[in-house]
């Protein structure tokens, strides 16, 4: 046994697929002073006993990139390390049992398109074909995918290993990892009984013990083992003659309906499911003497897949079962991996929750190293990010949604699903208020929040679908009522970042593209990387204190990206102190600062009437309050923060008030507004309503892949000073380089020309996010969002394509976006549906 060495630039913990795959694409991206440490042999933990299949398509197109990749890695994989990987490309059908699932297959199809993925749709008869021995009157039409098959796992692991190590990396078997501790130089000792390893970095590939390791580190990673069962048959003679057609391995196919895969394995089937009486396994932590051990299988618990499998398959009922395999695996509670640093901790880093590791093992190895070794993971990882969750998903939670995401993992998920496990968690003080007025409730980063209200009467609940629901027609009501008179809306879910102390102003001026405002005002400020990409898109106001003139930041930003940002700001806090810069507080105010938000013609009117009937009477006059004023107002008896802006495109305010005090706010703005007609809207309508203007969105058109040239924003992005002189501020070099240049893709609105109204299935369909875009026959870009604007009466699209067919000169009409398998015309929208010229807003 070699010796450990004192110290390594990186300690990768855990020799599982994932493990070995992150060391040798490290060794790929140069770094090769990388050490593993495996607890025993590799493969110990869930690895071993996987059934070796791997996919490419993926609900999420950003997961399917990276499956694609994993997949196509293979056979270099194999030549580099003289390894064999046991590839079997033998391709794989998917079979949907109803026209909702063949819905989702189209959609599918679709998205695979602009990555390239070469799909097709099939009949049924078609399948029957490629899978003999299944009854085609069970199902409705598949996809086929000609890139699926299934790998040898331990000869993966070892492939990776082993070109890991040519290139010079070591890996350490046997050696547990029990401790890891920061020491106060920043570095990290990773203690083992045969010795410390002192780095940089580490990465908990812990899988089956991830959570243990990052307990090491006072973390709780919001992951859980699940069982899972396959079971092999007994060699079938009588698959033979389609053994001898397909070169001797069959032909793989998931059965969504029965919640089954199956495939050929040693001349019979394997067949495994995800089954609704699923069982968590070691909840509360991973026993160390766990080892390449199986659990004890139940036949019971699957024994509903199994009925469904046998007549759909009937060739497995009269199969003997040779073997029945049971062992557990991880997931998080939307089953995507879980990657990425952990924030407030540099240098500690996770890939772990990976649930496919034979599919996507290659894909979250390689975003590591990039993200590793030079700040950008190279891919849209956003999906995977560890920075999705926060403290709010505890245990308990978690469980109850891996539960949840285990038993749906061949379900559909419709686009305007809310899955109820775990919920409601957090509430904001008027959730009563609201869910008297029938609110539809969604959940976003813990949070309640009202999506739309439901007709008096009426069951609360939205219709999941692929096309329009029943909010279609009472969101129109929502909207027509903001744009008229005057709506309300709870905004407590945006995130909400306060920076304090004397170093706050230039530390912002750094951090965010665009000039930090005066006292009294807000500006919209793109947050950038060193690369130049897009990291936040957020409303920046300044507060001074009236008797001292202290300044107070608040950053509004996207709630679902609360925690990611928060894992900038607090790095970029980090390295301004570590730098001498002047103090700088930092704090995410989560949901002890609540919102309320008023918008349409009409909200002046109420906000003045609160406002005036206060002791000190604010004046909230277009010209003594104008757009994006921010000040702090006595709303009668509330201390609160008030912004005229609104995601709208409207005449608007953002309230801010102490959680505690958003029932007398709320009540008092209704009051207010009784006499003007005030309807509260939700979500849906807000979304409705961006359309309208062409707003972009954190998380769909802004994202990290993106440039602000490329998404619009350069007009928030500011290179000087007021006086001209350059500013110095992340990402500036990258944007005044590309500036030059010219973007090569561009974020645009589109309109539909039908409307949304095809004839046939397709009735009332709008864009949902990531459809294909065509232009002159080829697929040039894709979708990012999409809903029905029901003011201009348009159903949109945004979406980026390439800058010469962006471009206002080119022609706006020769665009189809391909919702659901339909080809539909489109048109390039260059100004806003509504209002244009903005007077509404800053009037
Ligand atoms: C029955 C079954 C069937 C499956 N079928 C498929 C399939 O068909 N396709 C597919 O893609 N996936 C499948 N999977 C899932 C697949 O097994 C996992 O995605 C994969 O194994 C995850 O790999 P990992 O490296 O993250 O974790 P693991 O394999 O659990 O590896 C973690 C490693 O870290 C080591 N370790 C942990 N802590 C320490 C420490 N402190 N110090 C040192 N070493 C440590 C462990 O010993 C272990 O070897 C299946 C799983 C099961 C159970």
């Amino acid at each position: 046994m070699t010796d450990l060495p004192e110290s390594a630039q990186v300690v990768v913990i855990g020799g599982g697929v994932v493990g070995a795959s992150v060391l040798y694409h490290l060794t790929k991206a140069g770094w090769n002073d990388v050490v593993l440490l495996e607890r025993r042999e590799l493969t110990a933990g869930s690895t071993w006993h996987a059934a070796g299949g791997m996919h490419t398509i993926n609900g999420d197109p950003n997961v399917a990139a990276l499956q694609r990749y994993t997949v196509q890695l293979y056979e270099d994989l194999e030549r580099e390390s003289d390894v064999s990987c046991g590839l079997h490309l033998t391709g794989e059908v998917m079979l949907a049992d109803d026209e909702d699932r063949m819905d989702w297959l189209r959609m599918a199809h679709a998205r695979g398109r602009y990555l390239g993925m070469q799909t097709e749709l099939i009949s049924v008869a078609e399948a029957a074909e490629k899978i003999p021995f299944l009854v085609e009157e069970h199902f409705v039409g598949a996809l086929w995918d000609p890139v699926g098959g299934h790998v040898d796992p331990s000869g993966v692991t070892n492939a990776y290993a082993t070109a890991a190590r040519m290139a010079g990396a070591q890996v350490h078997r046997n050696t547990w990892a029990h401790d890891v501790v920061q020491r106060p130089d920043g570095l990290w000792d990773v203690v083992t009984e045969r010795g410390t390893v002192t780095c940089e970095h580490f990465v908990n590939c812990g899988g089956l013990w991830a959570r243990e390791v990052g307990r090491m580190c006072g973390i709780e990673l919001p992951i859980l083992a699940m069982e899972h069962m396959y079971l092999l048959t007994e060699e079938l003679p009588e698959i033979q003659p389609w053994l001898d057609a397909t070169g001797g391995h069959g032909i793989g196919a998931i059965d969504f309906g029965g919640e089954i895969y199956t495939r050929a394995e040693a001349g019979g089937l394997l067949l495994g499911t995800y089954e609704q009486a699923c069982r968590p396994w070691s909840v509360r932590e991973t026993p160390w003497d766990f080892g390449a051990q199986l659990l004890t299988p139940d036949l019971e618990r699957i024994a509903p897949s199994l009925a469904v499998g046998f007549e759909h398959f009937p060739i497995y009922a009269d199969a003997g079962i040779r073997q029945v395999i049971n062992g557990p695996f991880t997931f998080a509670s939307d089953g995507n991996p879980l990657i990425g640093p952990i924030r407030g901790q540099p240098g500690h880093w996770v890939a772990c929750g990976v649930m496919a590791g034979l599919s996507q093992g290659g894909g979250v190895g390689l975003a590591m190293a990039n993200w590793m070794t030079s700040g950008d993971p190279g891919f849209d990882v956003w999906g995977m990010d560890v920075a999705r969750y926060g403290d709010w998903t505890t245990p308990s939670y978690t469980r109850a949604k891996v539960m949840e995401n285990y038993s749906r993992r061949f379900s559909i998920s419709f686009p305007n699903e809310e899955l109820p496990a775990g919920r409601p968690l957090h509430t904001s003080s008027i959730h009563d208020r609201l869910t008297d007025a029938n609110a539809v409730w969604g959940s976003s980063y813990g949070l309640e929040q009202a999506l739309w209200y439901q007709r008096q009467g009426a069951d609360p609940l939205e219709d999941v679908t692929f096309h329009r629901s029943n909010a279609f027609e009472v969101v129109a009501e929502e909207v027509h009522a903001v744009r008229t008179g005057v709506g309300l809306i709870e905004t407590t879910g945006f995130a909400k970042h306060e920076f304090t102390g004397t170093g706050a102003r230039t530390l912002l001026n750094r951090v965010l593209a665009n000039r930090i405002p005066a006292p009294g005002r807000m500006t919209l400020a793109p947050m950038l990387d060193e690369h130049g990409h897009l990291i936040g898109d957020f409303t920046v106001a300044t507060l001074a204190d009236p008797t001292d003139g202290t300044e107070t930041f608040l950053v509004f930003g996207s709630g679902a990206a609360e925690g990611y940002h928060e894992r900038w700001f607090r790095a970029r806090v980090a390295s301004h102190l570590k730098t001498d810069g002047a103090p700088v507080t930092y704090r995410p105010l989560g949901h002890e600062l609540a919102g309320l938000s008023l918008a349409g013609p009409a909200a002046r009117d109420v906000l003045a009437a609160v406002a005036g009937s206060s002791a000190a009477g604010a004046d909230v006059s277009g010209d003594a309050f104008a757009f994006r004023d921010i000040r702090r107002m006595d709303l009668d008896m509330v201390p609160a923060i008030v912004g005229r802006i609104t995601f709208t495109g409207d005449l608007g305010y953002e309230c801010w008030v102490p959680a505690s005090l958003q029932q007398r706010l709320f009540d008092l703005l209704m009051e207010a507004g009784e006499s003007h007609g005030i309807h509260l809207f939700g979500l849906r309508a807000l979304d409705s309503m961006r359309f309208d203007k062409g707003f972009g969105a954190w998380a769909s058109e802004f994202r990290p892949i993106y440039t602000p040239g490329e998404a619009g924003l350069d007009s928030f992005v500011a290179l000087r000073t007021v006086d001209g002189a350059d500013r110095d501020f992340v990402g500036r070099d990258a944007v005044a380089a590309a500036r030059t240049t010219g973007p090569t893709r561009r974020l645009c609105l589109f309109t539909l020309d039908d409307g949304g109204i095809p004839t046939g299935r397709n009735a009332g369909t709008d864009v949902l996010g990531d459809e294909p875009i065509w232009h002159g026959g080829d697929v040039v870009g894709w979708a990012t969002s999409g809903g029905y604007a029901h003011w201009s009466q348009a159903s949109c699209a945004m979406g980026y394509v390439p800058a010469d067919v962006a471009d206002p000169t080119a022609p706006a009409d020769s665009f189809e976006i391909e919702v659901l398998g339909v080809r539909r015309p489109a048109t390039r929208r260059d100004e806003p549906l509504f209002d244009p010229s903005g007077s509404r807003m800053r009037g």
